[in-house]
């Protein structure tokens, strides 16, 4: 029998066996990016973390009965002001920079809804925006408002966080702690210091909505509630995963689980929390002001997508992770020896144990990996490198990739290796050598074998 998927759960802090609610209908939430700027590398941990469970509870459960959802923020103060900036609306700034999120993490192997989804079928990855849910937030808020968990205080609705005996399970933060820690000059309209905003009057120029709850001004949606709106759409009230990163965990995820328990009267929110760990770079926290802030994009100018996806997965998801020139290099290194051996075979039907096993035991991606490298058997090598996302093209495809990305005219290329061909059986020597050097001048390897001689990119 198949091993069951074991989960460490931030609300429990354990690892235990993943049972879900409706095991034909498996639901995830993984808290997306907010599309002001273009995404940095570190963004792009929790897109390929979650895509790799969400791949594995398409195995485990079969593909339709697993949905996925991941949220865009597309408001907030960051998104209002740059459009401002820039004279535009921030619809049409959010989807400029959705639409170059998606060509990012495209490349680095991460399913999509366009490759998940089918004509005429309910969604099985859907992409909620945080404006499109405006008619939910107001549903619920209006709901915390009745249920006496949110009250209306100049403009604005706020969540009443004492009202909420259980606030702060998650993050485990004790209510005095949180308090101290909110004290920091108290809006004059909050009861409790721990009041959190569900919704707010917009200043000039920024964008509005009609207010719920009878609020006469227009506002906007505080940042915690689009969660609660879109996961209930699209999951229910209640569902099985929630993911993002680590520093989700407060206030932003506390949050969440107030809002959502205390509109639907339920126990739980999501059952099982999934944060990953952060990403520093060479050793040191990515920021602006240090200058080693790097960008997606910054990435795949140098290395190919599935390098990355590669040097991302190599760390345990819940480990903080080093993101450094060596472990790029090393993920080259080890792609280009599996590419070696898997040629252009099919993946094999079964997954490999020794691959699935240790994913299966909350995503232990670094014992898969070593897996992968002990198999030399060409099928089971690329079935169980399919699995994490990787080795999902031919070698041969690969090569083309790598030629068409490095610029090599390949009709010259054949043109000279003939020419090469003739001067050797020709037993001009001088002649072959310098052809190979005009070769390598451009790039190309080549290699001499019984079957004559093949070529690649030199790296
Ligand atoms: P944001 O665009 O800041 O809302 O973040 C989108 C997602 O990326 C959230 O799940 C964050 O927790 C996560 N995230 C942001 N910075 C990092 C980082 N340096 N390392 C890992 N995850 C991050
Ligand atoms: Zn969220």
């Amino acid at each position: 029998m198949a091993s069951m998927l074991r989960l460490y759960n931030t609300l429990t802090r354990e690892k235990a066996a993943f049972t879900p609610i409706d095991p034909t209908n498996v639901r995830m939430y993984a808290c997306g990016p907010t599309v002001y700027d273009a995404a940095h590398i570190g963004n792009a941990r929790p897109i390929i973390v979650f895509d790799l469970l969400f791949r594995l509870l398409r195995q485990l459960y079969g593909a339709p009965h697993v949905t996925y959802a991941r949220n865009v923020t597309d408001v907030d103060d960051k998104i209002n002001a740059r459009a401002a900036e820039r004279g535009i609306s921030i619809r049409e700034l959010t989807d400029g920079t959705l639409k170059a999120f998606h060509a990012d993490i495209r490349e680095l192997g991460v399913l999509m809804p366009e490759d998940v989804n089918v004509p005429g079928e309910r969604p099985r990855f859907v992409e909620p925006r945080a404006t499109d849910h405006i008619a939910e937030m107001h549903t619920i808020i209006a709901g915390l408002v009745t249920r006496g968990h949110a009250y209306v205080a100049d403009g604005h609705v706020l969540f009443d966080v004492p009202s909420m005996p259980e606030y702060g399970a998650l993050s485990k933060r004790p209510l005095d702690e949180m308090e101290a820690g909110a004290r920091v000059e108290v809006a004059p309209y909050k009861r409790s210091p721990l009041d959190f905003v569900l919704w707010k009057p917009s200043k000039a120029g920024e964008p509005s909505w009609p207010s719920p709850c009878g609020i006469a001004e227009p506002g906007r949606p505080g940042w915690h509630i689009e969660c609660s709106a879109m996961s209930w759409k699209h999951l229910g009230e209640r569902f099985d995963i929630h993911a993002g990163g680590i520093d989700l965990i407060f206030p932003h995820h506390e949050n969440e689980v107030a809002q959502s328990r205390c509109c639907f009267g339920t126990d739980v929110m999501a059952d099982v929390w999934l944060h990953n760990g952060f990403l520093q770079v060479e050793g040191e926290k990515m920021s602006k002001s240090l200058g080693n802030f790097i960008t997606i994009r910054d990435v795949l100018k140098d290395w190919p997508g599935e390098v990355a996806r590669l040097a991302m997965l190599k760390t345990h998801y819940r480990q903080p992770i080093d993101w450094t020139l060596r472990g790029l290099e090393e993920a080259a290194r080890m792609l280009d020896r599996w590419y070696g051996v898997v040629g252009d075979v099919a993946a094999a039907e079964a997954i490999p144990e020794g691959v699935r096993e240790p994913l299966l035991d909350d995503l232990n991606t670094a014992a898969a990996l070593a897996e992968l490298h002990r198999l030399d058997e060409p099928a089971a090598l690329k079935a169980g490198a399919n699995l994490l996302g990787l080795l999902t093209q031919t070698k041969s495809a690969r090569d083309q990739g790598t030629i068409r990305a490095a610029g090599v005219d390949v009709a010259r290329v054949e043109a000279l290796i003939a020419d090469r061909r003739a001067a050797r059986t020709a037993k001009d020597w001088a002649a072959s050598d310098r052809i190979r050097d005009e070769l390598l001048a451009m790039g190309v390897a080549l290699k001499d074998g019984k079957d004559g001689t093949t070529w690649s990119v030199a790296t």
